[in-house]
């Protein structure tokens, strides 16, 4: 149960003035739902503004607040033209105040002709002209938030903007309460940090390096607490001992040798089968160094020990096509596997859970489906984890392990986390590396070219389909997940490339109905489509080796780890591949940065590196970064600071205070539940 001194911060945003259904859903897009998300939704930076008279005065680049009168709206003449609005400031100077898109609405009403108005904004220069792009405030009269000299800026979505944020933010915080302090007192001291509240209110008002830290430090010490609390509930149950006699796997007639690190990794896995305790172990490897060959000699393991296996994908698409993969590699050693998704319903679902209680199933392949309540095993020994390196996967997964075992666990991911990472987001677990690709692979080209070249690209790649080739085409990411946006440039760009290439083309992306996902999918493996548009659900796993062109739109808005994931998916086969990363008009210098690295390197290990580094150096800074790491709050350089600290800090916790008994362990608890790390809290019970 959760402590009730958190419940203000769990009520939903709706309660706060002025948020009904329509600001509900901007919020939603930003993962804003309650009160302690307004909360930590903290400025990426903030702001200092000069007031200037004279526009001639200031320097291009330069935050501005300047009174100007309006002279003319000038609508756009084409939909991706902006809108502008000419002004001039006290001296006749003249500047534009430009919209792109729907903001145009706003200048309509924020900006009638001939009136004065002060505006906030970012000076730059567009040719001759000054211009403000997108104001940070338009208002009547030079108000407060304008002269305020520091102030800070959240990120947004469509529909919200900066003052709206600020006072939501206002109005949460004043509905917060104080809560008891579960950091030790000497650490406290040492450092100088405020309490949870104080740190709070500060953090909205500046860049407060203590405040920022100290909500960073809560975010990882709840993070290790929870998984020391996991790990130790693990270890109570026992694991059970699996040695493989190789029959099954004597059996196997794969088409090359594996390589000496697929063998040495699949050696260290074998070794942590054996042991009574349950195996944890990360197997790291660049994409296309062939995990799934390792994965499938460590299922085989458990099913000559005479327990079943069950691999875990993140959507449909991946478990379907380790699916088609595991099966036709296992079919000579008579190893029985099936497919398992949320999916299947009735007499095929029924028949896969008799098969996975009464021993017959050997291997499953699946979504999370595969671990609901309704879903038993006969003797569930091994669990592989494919590409997952969101938080909580493999904690939760060891908690909700079936039967009277904890399974052994391998946890695989194309993603090189660093040391620091892995232990924030797995605890202390065991990694094997793929350090090396299968031979005969050709290094893929890459080619970085502006967006207007599209005509003559798409001309380039109709010769090469013409020859039989396949082609991917990513089209651009607006948010993690596939949203409305996503969908909407896709089945543009679907459109288009339908009218010049017809049948040839097809597309998937999150929200096709399934059937029709799938169904695009196999005409592209079997080769009948030739080309494959689609939003980021094709990042991971997908295999066809006779694709060998990728074209990502956008790609300054890709990380570099993703763009590589993306490039990956061609270069499979015998035939030299390209990757066209296409960009916008306009590339910000580490954009440019960015996408020079992509095109001299493809070793993955070495863009994540250059990839934190550069983003460490303040793009990212202190922003969501929830498909690296693990963490909202803490950026890179807090957790490599801060995590040992939490660490020891936490083991503290449960040696001395037995695991959260006394008073600085319930105000632990209450931190458990705040970062909804509370399933730490769970394994208390009864233990
Ligand atoms: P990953 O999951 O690590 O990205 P895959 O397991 O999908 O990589 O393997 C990529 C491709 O390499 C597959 O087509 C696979 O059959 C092939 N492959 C795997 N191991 C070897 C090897 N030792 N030699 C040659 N090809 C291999
Ligand atoms: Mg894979």
């Amino acid at each position: 149960m959760r402590p009730e001194v958190l419940n203000p911060l769990f009520a939903e945003t709706e309660t706060l003035d002025g948020v009904g259904p329509k600001l509900k859903k901007p919020l939603e897009r930003l993962g804003l739902s309650r009160l302690r998300d307004i909360d930590y939704h903290l400025p990426e930076r903030f702001v200092t503004r000069r007031a200037v008279e004279n526009l001639d005065d200031a320097g291009e680049g330069e935050q501005i607040v300047v009174k100007l009168t309006v002279m003319e709206h000038r609508a756009s003449r084409s939909p991706r033209a902006p809108y502008r609005v000419l002004a001039q400031d006290t001296l006749g100077n003249v500047l534009a105040l430009t919209y792109f898109g729907r903001a145009s609405y706003s200048a309509k009403k924020q900006l009638p002709e001939g009136e004065t108005r002060w505006v906030a904004g970012k000076l730059e220069r567009f040719g001759d002209t000054l211009q403000i792009v997108h104001p940070d405030h338009v208002v009547a009269k030079g108000s407060e938030t304008l002269q305020r000299l520091c102030e800070p800026v959240y990120r947004l979505s469509e529909g919200l903007t900066q003052p709206r944020v600020a006072g939501l933010v206002e109005q949460a915080l004043s509905r917060s309460p104080d809560l008891p302090e579960w950091i030790e007192p000497t650490q406290i001291d040492k450092a100088g940090w405020p309490s949870w509240r104080e740190a709070l209110t500060l953090a909205h008002k500046s860049e407060n390096g203590p405040a920022r830290d100290r909500l960073a430090y809560d975010e990882l010490l709840a993070n290790s607490l929870a998984l020391m609390l996991v790990r130790a509930d693990n270890r109570k149950r026992k694991g059970q001992p699996l040695r493989g006699d190789g029959t099954y796997r004597g059996k196997l007639e794969l088409p090359f040798p594996l390589t000496g690190a697929q063998t040495r990794s699949i050696a260290e896995i074998e070794g942590d089968m054996a042991q009574d305790a349950p195996m944890l172990r990360l197997l790291q490897g660049d994409v296309g160094a062939g995990k799934t060959v390792v994965a499938l000699e460590a299922m085989l393991i458990a099913v000559e020990a005479g327990a079943q296996a069950a691999l875990l994908a993140p959507t449909e698409l991946l478990a379907r096509q380790h699916y088609e993969t595991l099966r036709r590699m296992a079919a000579p050693t008579g190893a029985e596997v099936v497919l398992f998704t949320g999916r299947d319903k009735g007499k095929a679902r029924e028949s896969i859970l008799m098969g996975l209680l009464d021993g017959s199933i050997d291997i499953v392949v699946g979504t999370h489906a595969i671990f609901q309540d309704a879903v038993a095993y006969k003797n569930l020994g091994m669990v592989v984890i494919d590409e997952q390196h969101r938080f909580g996967v493999g904690q939760r997964l060891m908690l909700a392990s079936k039967g009277r075992h904890a399974p052994h666990v391998l946890a695989m991911t194309a993603t090189p986390i660093p040391r620091t990472l892995t232990l924030a987001q797995y605890g202390e677990l065991d990694v094997s590396k793929l350090d090396e690709l299968p031979p005969g692979r050709q290094a893929i080209d890459t080619v970085v070219m502006g967006q207007a070249k599209i005509a003559a690209l798409v001309d380039r790649l109709a010769a090469q389909l013409a020859e039989g080739r396949q082609a991917y085409w990513v089209c651009p990411m607006v948010r993690e997940m596939d949203g409305p946006e996503e969908i909407a440039a896709a089945e543009a760009r679907y459109a288009a490339l339908k009218d010049r290439f017809g049948e040839d083309v097809v597309m998937v992306h999150g929200q096709l109905a399934p059937e029709l996902k799938d169904a695009a999918m196999e005409r592209f493996a079997r080769g009948d489509a030739k080309m494959l548009v689609a939003t980021t659900v094709i990042e991971v796993g997908v295999d066809v080796p006779n694709a060998t062109l990728m074209v990502i739109e956008q790609a300054e808005r890709f990380g570099l780890a993703q763009l590589h994931q993306l490039r990956g998916r061609v270069g499979r086969g015998s035939e030299k591949s390209f990757c066209v990363l296409l960009h916008g008009e306009t590339l910000s210098e580490t954009a440019q940065k960015r996408l020079a690295l992509m095109r001299e390197s493809q070793d993955g290990f070495y863009l994540a590196e250059e990839d934190l580094r550069l983003r460490g150096g303040g793009e990212l800074l202190g922003t969501r970064q929830s498909g690296d790491t693990a963490f909202n709050v803490a950026n890179l350089e807090q957790i490599t600071e801060l995590l040992p600290k939490a660490h020891d800090d936490a083991r503290l916790l449960m040696d001395r205070d037995g695991g959260l008994d006394g008073k600085r362990g319930a105000a632990a608890r209450v931190l458990l539940y705040l970062f909804e790390r509370d399933y730490g809290v769970k394994t208390l019970r009864g233990g």
